[in-house]
């Protein structure tokens, strides 16, 4: 144990500030054994958003969240590159000093039309947007009542609000129907309901609009974050909730650039014009530098995809109808029906990690999850389907897990020997 300056410094003697980490650090050693560490990995080259180079190998991206493809879209990389011209790199300053330009705002009233809200708000990044707007919504009257599966970045959210925090069964309004009826709300204080359109890990899609029904009749407002829907789903691109027919019900709906936006950052958008207010209270609006204008103005670009080029959410669907039935048949455990995310599950965390390297290894990089970031403590290789993959690419992804199947008795003896 390196470092234990914890106990010069009056901690416990021979313990250092890392000692908790202890059982992590097991896990890790057995992963490297396996191979890569799949949570540190490096990729030599990224060529398109379907292509990247470890070495002198091609991997084919089937784990990037790059739903549109629109990463390496002409006229997304010329307005990025028109923005560093215009404005320089970075903008060195929050949104409510000197981090605020004009391209920030035509974003925000794009994203607010698109969404036919009123107000709508740009922040950092995804995980941002939730942190703040959630926090900047709930005070300590107010109780957060969340979805059992909830991404991290919302649990956080409950974290920095600080309110009582009642979490409900995962995508059943019935169970949150019994929660809201029965959590006592102090006085002068309200319920927000806090949802995400689909899931990460298992790909599954939330009943939006039985949501919104219960929400409202107990009088609590609804959150939908549709990071992985936006874009995705909906005729025009506008998500779940578009495509459910509820979206002029949902009281507030989180977004993020870095999926189908190609860029990084992240928007809340409200049917309460008050939300503006927010602006002046949001400590993670406030006090972290704005996006800078080579991700605005790529964001930008996207958004305008998003709305003229609906083929791509017809390309996004076929290819992910493909990858979930080809895997389907070859007797996978998968996760949900057939979405962007689809999600195999696998017996145990090794497994799982030894089949990701071997995956890589023959040229496919897949996202492996793992406890404790994964719904049911499943250890899941999880695929995100593009509009930009072809045809070809998914038939050739299918031919790696096909080989993987064939060869799951040797890839075990193989772990065991690593990991003995
Ligand atoms: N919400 C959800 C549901 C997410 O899955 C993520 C990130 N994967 C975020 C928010 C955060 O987005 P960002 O990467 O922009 O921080």
């Amino acid at each position: 144990m390196s470092g234990t300056g914890g106990a010069d410094a009056g901690g416990t003697p021979g313990l250092s500030i890392f000692s908790k980490y202890d059982p992590l650090k097991q896990r890790v050693d057995v992963v490297n054994r396996i191979g890569v560490d799949p949570f540190n990995m490096t990729f030599d080259d990224i060529m398109g958003p379907t292509r990247g180079r470890i070495g002198n190998r091609e991997i084919i991206l089937a784990g990037t969240n790059n739903y549109l493809g629109l990463t390496y879209d002409e006229a997304a990389r010329q307005a990025a590159k028109d923005a560093i011209d215009r404005h320089g790199t970075g903008t060195t300053g929050s949104r409510i000093a000197n981090g605020t330009y004009v391209e920030h705002e035509q974003l925000e009233r794009d994203l607010a039309e698109h969404l036919g809200k009123p107000s709508c708000i740009v922040f950092t990044t995804g995980y941002v947007t939730n942190l703040a707007a959630m926090a900047g919504l709930a005070g300590p009257n107010d109780v957060i009542f969340i979805d059992a599966d909830a991404h991290a970045c919302i649990i956080d959210g409950t974290r920095l609000a600080g309110t009582t925090t009642v979490r409900f069964r995962h995508n059943n309004p019935a169970d949150l129907d019994k929660r809201l009826a029965r959590q006592a709300i102090p006085e002068g204080g309200h319920a927000l309901v806090v949802i995400e359109g689909l899931y990460s890990m298992f790909g599954d899609i939330a009943p939006i609009d039985e949501f919104v029904e219960v929400a409202h009749r107990h009088g609590a407002y609804l959150y939908v974050d549709e990071a992985h829907s936006y874009g995705v789903f909906g005729a025009t691109g506008a998500g779940i909730a578009e495509e459910q027919g509820v979206l002029d019900q949902i009281d507030f709906y989180s977004g993020t650039f870095s999926k189908s936006l190609a860029s990084v950052g992240g928007f809340c958008a409200s049917r309460h014009p008050e939300f503006e207010l927010l602006r002046k209270v949001m400590r993670p609006y406030m006090f972290t530098a704005s996006a800078a204008p080579s991700n605005i103005c790529a964001a930008q670009a996207a958004l305008d995809a998003i709305k003229s080029r609906p083929e791509l959410r017809t390309n996004i669907m076929a290819r992910a109808a493909q990858l979930h039935d080809g895997l389907n048949r070859m007797g996978f455990d998968l996760a949900a029906p057939a979405s962007p995310v689809i999600a195999i599950r696998r017996p145990n965390e090794a497994q799982a990690a030894m089949e990701w390297n071997w995956l890589l290894k023959e040229g496919v990089y897949v996202n492996l999850a793992v406890p404790p970031g994964t719904p049911q403590s499943s250890s899941l290789l999880r695929i995100s389907v593009s509009a930009a993959h072809t045809e070809e690419d998914v038939n050739a992804i299918l031919s790696r897990f096909r080989a993987l199947k064939d060869q799951s008795g040797e890839i075990l003896n193989e772990m065991m020997r690593k990991i003995a």
